[in-house]
């Protein structure tokens, strides 16, 4: 039987106990990444799923939303939009700030980054609580585009991410969930 890209994924993810901090457990995709043909899956598989579903551009987050997020608009043939840590983009910029377990974080675009009506999917590696894709979403509608979906490598199910971005979108897509 051939595996599906669910189990690929679960055997090649990393799990690095106690890191950036204790009592979290990273998911290190790394070793997804030095797989070329599982690399591929994951991008067809997203491909697959948002292909007809009227995505205009793809909003990747910093940094590992970059790593599938341009070949996923480059197969979709759409845009491709990096949202950033704040003070990172040369041009003007407009940012949205948000509140992480411990302080704040700040994210942002490009003021051109999305025509206005535009339908932004917005990936990233793994959804967690949801407040960094919710601050992406936040960006998208603050130019007047709309969020057409989220797609995810990883979800971690027990933080409810999916139930935060609900409001801005029904279309979530994760490859893994735990
Ligand atoms: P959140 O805003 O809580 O959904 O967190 C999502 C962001 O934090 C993503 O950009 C992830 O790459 C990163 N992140 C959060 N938790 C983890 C984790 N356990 N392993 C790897 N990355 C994580």
């Amino acid at each position: 039987m051939t595996e599906t890209i669910e189990a690929k994924l679960t055997s090649a993810i990393r799990d690095i106990k106690d890191f950036p901090k204790e009592g979290i457990v990273f998911k290190d995709i790394t070793p997804v990444l030095k797989d070329p043909v599982l690399c591929g899956e994951v991008v067809d598989s997203i491909v697959e799923y948002f292909k007809g579903k009227g995505v205009d551009a793809v909003a990747g987050i910093e940094s590992r939303g970059f790593l599938f997020g341009v070949e996923i608009a480059r197969k979709l043939n759409v845009p491709f939009v990096p949202v950033r840590k704040v003070g990172k983009l040369p041009y003007e910029t407009i940012s949205h700030k948000y509140e992480l377990e411990y302080g704040y974080s700040e994210i942002e675009v490009h003021t051109d980054a999305f025509e206005k009506g535009q339908k932004v999917l917005i990936h990233d590696d793994l959804l967690a609580t949801g407040g960094t894709a919710a601050a992406a979403a936040e960006l998208v509608n603050k130019i007047g585009a709309e969020v057409a979906g989220f797609s995810f490598l990883i979800d971690l199910t027990f933080l409810k991410g999916s139930e935060r971005l609900n409001s801005y979108s029904n279309n979530i897509q994760s490859l893994v969930k735990y």
